[in-house]
């Protein structure tokens, strides 16, 4: 199983920050239209897509989220800056030297974040970085009203990172922004095309959820609308195989195979469907690694707390350098990743989902 490039390309080169997911939602709703019986949107935009197997139960949801780490306008300066509200966790750091789009009612505008120059800096100064207050956007306004009346910006719009994908030097290591989840979403389509050819025992639900990165809202409403007897989440990894991180703070690596999450700050996964996605990944020659993350949080939480509760699993692609304009996944990782989510649905009968069910 292997994901088309194009496709990748496209998700992540989608703008899409919290809140503001339409040009990702319009990207899924094409691509799962096909692949389902069935496509919804929830009250505040997650897209539910869903496909009959050979009976309706058991209710297996997947998800993955839409929305990336981004910015919002909060003012504009009288000479024409924009300060921003930031959507989601983002380093002070990451903001700093790079390019924005600005999403207005006139269309993108374009924008960086402007810094004070080198050369008027104290030495003390150079080493010390940037405070969040004194980041600004800069779109080439020359006042407040330029800024409103030509370029169109409000308060309130959305601004997206701007980069774009490309495959590092022609290699499978793939660069790209927002892979914190296009990937999720790369490989939900590919397990949803996986069932067409071989249908499940009971509803497969794909969907792909807004406002997680500002507190997992999408998850919470399309787990009411789904109700789901069991949960896979599927989510990007922090890899920790560069130079400057630990073992000790994340353990994935790339080319490393998919990962499993044992903890992160929202959610513990139900240690039989752990044991589950083991076996699936054994059965198929499918390398596993394992994730335990002091912070991190993901809609899998949502997923599981829902109505009665669910059991769920985080299952996650290897990502570098998560939340900055250049992330790092690589492309062997994205094509098992969805044969074993893919195996794993196949084996979710209602006899199984009980049996992990049964405490
Ligand atoms: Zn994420």
């Amino acid at each position: 199983m292997t994901v088309d490039t194009k496709i990748l390309e496209e998700l992540t080169n989608a703008h899409g920050p919290s809140g503001f997911e339409g040009p990702v939602r319009d990207i899924m709703r094409r691509e799962l239209e096909p692949l389902s019986d069935r496509i919804e949107v929830d009250g505040i935009g997650s897209l539910i897509a869903s496909k009959d197997g050979a009976s309706n139960s058991p209710r297996i949801m997947l998800a993955a989220h839409m929305d990336e780490v981004g910015l919002m306008v909060k003012y504009v300066t009288d000479d024409g800056y924009v300060k921003f509200q930031a959507l989601g966790g983002l380093l002070d750091s990451a903001l700093i030297g790079q390019r924005w789009v600005i999403l207005t009612h006139k269309g993108p505008v374009h924008a960086v974040t402007g810094m004070k120059t080198v050369h008027v800096m104290t030495p003390e100064e150079r080493s010390a970085g940037f405070k969040r207050d004194d980041i600004f956007l800069d779109a080439g306004a020359t006042s407040k009203e330029d800024a409103a009346s030509r370029l169109g910006i409000r308060p309130g719009d959305p601004i997206a990172p701007d980069s774009k994908f490309e495959a590092l030097n022609g290699s499978d290591y793939l660069l790209g922004k927002a892979w914190d989840d296009r990937i999720g979403l790369a490989v939900m389509i590919e397990v949803m095309r996986s069932v067409q050819e071989s249908p499940i025992q009971g509803t497969l639900y794909a969907v792909s959820t807004v406002q997680e990165e500002v507190g997992l809202r999408g998850a919470q409403t399309s787990s009411y609308i789904v109700k789901p007897d069991i949960g896979i989440n599927i989510e990007s990894g922090v890899a920790a195989d560069y130079p400057g991180i630990t073992q000790d703070e994340a353990q994935e690596r790339l080319g490393s195979g998919p990962g499993v999450f044992l903890h992160d700050t929202t959610m513990l996964p139900n240690l039989k469907l752990r044991d589950l996605v083991i076996d699936v990944a054994e059965e198929n020659d499918i390398p596993l690694q394992f994730e335990v993350l002091a912070g991190y949080g993901e809609d899998g939480a949502e997923m599981q707390r829902s109505f009665g509760g669910a059991p769920v699993v985080n299952i996650s692609v290897p990502v570098r350098y998560l939340h900055t304009h250049n992330g790092i996944i690589h492309r062997r990782d994205i094509d098992q990743t969805i044969e074993l989510v893919s195996k794993l649905v196949q084996k979710l009968d209602q006899a199984t989902v009980d049996g992990v069910r049964s405490f």
